[in-house]
Parts: C-alpha cells; sequence; structure tokens
C-alpha cells in the first residue's frame, strides 16, 4: 500500500505539471483526491492492515493528499497570475500616443469681414445697431425718401410678405429706425450690419441674398469732408495704407449729393489690368450726404442738422480681399471652402 500511495503520488505531481488549464487542475483533484478517487480507492484496502500499520499508512496517505493539495493550488496561482498579467498587457493604454483632434468651428468669412469693419468704426466712435430683416414698406422704402412708384423702387425689387410687410431690401431702415428713435434730438454715429434681400436672379456677382454694412452720421456741422476722411481712413484700414480713393458723382434717392467710392487697384498700381477692368480703380462703396427730407421725416431740421451716409457690401469686399470669384460660395455651407478662411 506504501508503494502504491508513492505511485499515486509521483503520478499526480507529474501530471499537474504538465497541465495546462485551470479546469485540467480541477479534474486532477477529481481523480486523485475525490471521494472516489485513487487514495480513497487504496485506503479501502486499510482493513486487512494490522493495527500498527494502519496510523502508518494513513499519515501517508495524509502527507501525499497534503503534497497533491498544495501542488494543484501553486499551479492554479499560477496559471491566474499568467491570466492577469496577458489581460493586463491587453488592455494596456499608451499614455504617449498624440489625442485626437477636434474640430473646431470658426466665423464664418463674411462674419471675419463684418467684424473687422465693426471694429474699425467703433474705434471711430460709432455704436452697432441691429434691425429686422422682415421690414415694413415704410422703414424700407418711404422714411428712405423711396415712396411708392419711385422709379429707383425698380433696382431694389424683393420678397412680400404682405403688401405692407416685405424682405428687407438693404440695412438702411436701421438708419431710419434710429434716427425715428433719437427722435430729431440726439446725434446719430452708427453702423448696421446685416442680412438682406432682393428678387435676382442668382450668377457669379448676384445672389438673392447677401449682407450689407451701413454707416450713418447725423450731427450738426457734419460735411462732406467728413465724409472723405472718414472713407479714407476706412480704405486705407482695410485694403492696406497705400490705397488711395476717388469719389464720383451718383444717385441716391435718400443722399444728396450722393457718390460712389473707388479704391486704386492693388494689382496694377492704378495702371489698368483686368481685376480693375482696365481703369485702375475699384468700386467698392456708395456714400452721400443724408438727404434734407429724410433728415426732416427722422424729426431732424435739416437746417440744423446735417449727416453722411454710406452702404458697402461685405461679399464684394471679401471677395475681393480674397480673390473669390462666386458670391454662391458663401452660402453654400461648402465646408472645403469656408475652412479655408478660418483664422489660426
Ligand atoms: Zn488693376
Amino acid at each position: 500500500m506504501k508503494d502504491q500511495l508513492h505511485a499515486i503520488h509521483q503520478e499526480a505531481i507529474e501530471k499537474i505539471k504538465e497541465s495546462d488549464s485551470v479546469k485540467h487542475l480541477q479534474d486532477l483533484r477529481v481523480t486523485y483526491l475525490g471521494k472516489k478517487g485513487s487514495i480513497t480507492k487504496v485506503l479501502r484496502g486499510m482493513g486487512s492492515l494490522s493495527k500498527e500499520e494502519r496510523p502508518v499508512i494513513g499519515d501517508i496517505a495524509n502527507k501525499v493528499r497534503e503534497s497533491i493539495t498544495e501542488n494543484i493550488d501553486k499551479k492554479k496561482e499560477e496559471f491566474e497570475k499568467h491570466a492577469l498579467e496577458k489581460q493586463l498587457e491587453s488592455e494596456a493604454i499608451d499614455v504617449t500616443l498624440p489625442g485626437r483632434p477636434i474640430d473646431i468651428g470658426g466665423p464664418h468669412l463674411l462674419t471675419s469681414i463684418i467684424e473687422e469693419i465693426e471694429d474699425l468704426f467703433i474705434g471711430m466712435g460709432y455704436e452697432v445697431r441691429e434691425g429686422p430683416e422682415v421690414e415694413t414698406d415704410y422703414y424700407n422704402f418711404e422714411a428712405l425718401n423711396l415712396p411708392k412708384n419711385h422709379p429707383a423702387r425698380d433696382m431694389q425689387d424683393t420678397f412680400y410678405l404682405t403688401k405692407d410687410l416685405l424682405l428687407r431690401t438693404h440695412t438702411s431702415p436701421v438708419q431710419a429706425r434710429t434716427m425715428h428713435k433719437y427722435g430729431g434730438q440726439k446725434p446719430v454715429r452708427m453702423i448696421c450690419p446685416g442680412i438682406v434681400y432682393r428678387r435676382d436672379d442668382d450668377d457669379a456677382t448676384h445672389s438673392h441674398q447677401f449682407t450689407q454694412i451701413e454707416g450713418l452720421y447725423v450731427d450738426k456741422n457734419v460735411k462732406m469732408s467728413d465724409l472723405k476722411g472718414t472713407l479714407n481712413v476706412f480704405a486705407k484700414k482695410m485694403f492696406g495704407e497705400e490705397r488711395e480713393i476717388r469719389l464720383r458723382p451718383s444717385f441716391f434717392p435718400f443722399t444728396e449729393p450722393s457718390v460712389e467710392m473707388d479704391i486704386s487697384c492693388k494689382v496694377c498700381q492704378g495702371k489698368g489690368c483686368s481685376v480693375c477692368k482696365k481703369s485702375g480703380w475699384i468700386e467698392i462703396l456708395g456714400a452721400g450726404m443724408v438727404h434734407p427730407k429724410v433728415l426732416s421725416m427722422a424729426g431732424y431740421d435739416p437746417e440744423i442738422y446735417t449727416g453722411f451716409a454710406f452702404g458697402m457690401g461685405p461679399d464684394r469686399i471679401a471677395m475681393l480681399k480674397y480673390g473669390v470669384d462666386d458670391i454662391r460660395q458663401f452660402y453654400m455651407n461648402d465646408i472645403r471652402f469656408l475652412q479655408q478662411y478660418h483664422k489660426a
């Protein structure tokens, strides 16, 4: 029996060593130590032993049991440790890897241009005012000296919501609203940026929706030379110190006299090229002295108050400044186009 137990011990240790899984170890435990296991089977023959031999064999059997248990536990621990190491390895995080960049949006090119112009005029003491895009016929036309049936209305055909409500064709109604609000008492020095609409056939240079920014300065003793000086500062700050300006006579119903302002062409330095259509000048904006009728309709006495107004299109300025050749690009939401103008 002694030999049998030793043989079982030997075999068990060998098998534990070769074991390749926790499950297999479990099987070995049952095979050797279980109720129907090999050691129990051997001990069934204890009855045939003498009184002296029984405790000796019992002792050996216990030692063999202990040894096998110990070996199985040790091997099991090894498996568990190995599994843990493997898990740690597979779940490892490389903290030195660079992070994934987050896409950050930026202002639309037209918004950037408008903000640039706003900053410039705020620096000259102007306030920024906004008004509704759905406007009344009165503020969009009549208060600006464009009575019903005025031929200049044809150039500003728009989208009518009712007979009297329309999508504004310019930001000038914001000027009219501000003058009316100040009731002919306070001086006005304001700019008004915003979106305007016209019934137009869209092409590379026309869009039924575009942006405008207009300025108005009403006070006692405002002169044409103040207008010219202001526009000169604007042109140099916006397009470069070397730019010259020139004023040409023009017509607007709400200003008298009216002018168009050109800046000298940057490409040819005034010699004439395809950008300036051989003229050496590029048209930038319209301006003029506020019409006495517009002043008096808003409650300002034209004998005491005078003023100037100007209006320009940020779309056109953006196209000139950045060489954009199609106005529709601003409104098509093509991210590839828009991203080019995000400032870092
Ligand atoms: Zn030119």
